[in-house]
């Protein structure tokens, strides 16, 4: 049986060098649910994503203090690889395609954190989601436009049958018609597989409009926090960071 919670991360601390970028952050993912991550430049999102994947150290950063649990299990010191596999997976910042290799080649690098047997039923699932990818499975990714390289990302993702994604700054490059698409996109992956979504997003309205709640990231502490409705409706949440909207 898996608890209802997928994520919680508990008090956590993080710095590069000597420099903080983390005071103390908690939050916690319901299984199903999505949950965004928003703030300004340098609020620490990025880094949030990184502690819950085990990615801090190779970025040059480190946990300081505070748990992380995934699936009610303590996760902190894992590694990357051994938290992918237990079902984390994880759409970077800046897509990081291997542009050398094709479209194919890249969704079987996300099926190797698979634990699970039916890659071959993900696969043609992904390409049912992005049919853009299924025409073009052959063709070196680094030769897509932005949007499909992002969708890419996101299938290479699904190809290890994650129960959390990790989702950072998808619209980053994109025109809004393509983010909105791509939300879309995932809103129906989400219909489908029930997976649990973590997103970091620069667009607070956008992403206010996909997730079920949200954390408000300052200065490397959660300054608000709430059912993504409850959010909108904030006159102070609207001000600062919905653009007065
Ligand atoms: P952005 O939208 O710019 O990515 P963010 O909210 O994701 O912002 P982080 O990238 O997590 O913020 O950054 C939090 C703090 O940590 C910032 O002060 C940033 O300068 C610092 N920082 C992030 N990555 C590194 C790194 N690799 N080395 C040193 N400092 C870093």
């Amino acid at each position: 049986h898996q608890p209802d919670v997928v994520l919680a991360v508990h008090g956590v601390e993080s710095a590069y060098g000597n420099a903080t970028a983390l005071r103390g952050v908690s939050l916690s993912v319901a299984r199903g649910s999505a949950v965004a991550l928003l703030g300004a430049n340098g609020a620490g999102k990025t880094t949030t994503i990184r502690a819950v994947a085990g990615l801090l150290g190779i970025h040059g950063g480190a946990l300081t203090g505070g748990e992380v649990e995934f699936n009610g299990r303590p996760v902190v010191g894992l590694g990357s690889h051994s938290i992918a596999r237990l079902g984390v997976a994880h759409v970077p910042e800046g897509r990081l395609m291997f542009s050398g290799l094709t479209v194919e080649e890249n969704l079987e690098v996300g099926a190797a954190a698979r634990t699970t047997p039916g890659a071959d039923e993900t696969r043609s699932w992904v390409y049912e989601t992005f049919p853009i990818l299924g025409e073009r499975r052959r063709s070196a990714a680094g030769l897509l436009s932005g949007g499909e390289q992002q969708m890419l990302a996101i299938g290479r993702a699904l190809m290890a049958d994650p129960s959390l994604i990790l989702l950072d700054e998808i619209s980053l490059g994109l025109a809004p018609l393509v983010t909105r698409r791509i939300f879309e996109d995932l809103a129906a992956i989400r219909e489908q597989t029930s997976t649990s979504m973590l997103v970091v997003e620069q667009n607070a309205t956008l992403a206010l409009e996909f997730c079920d709640s949200a954390y408000i990231l300052e200065n490397g502490r959660v300054v608000h926090q709430g059912l993504s409705a409850a959010l909108r409706d904030d006159p102070q949440v609207q001000e600062l960071y919905l653009g007065g909207a």
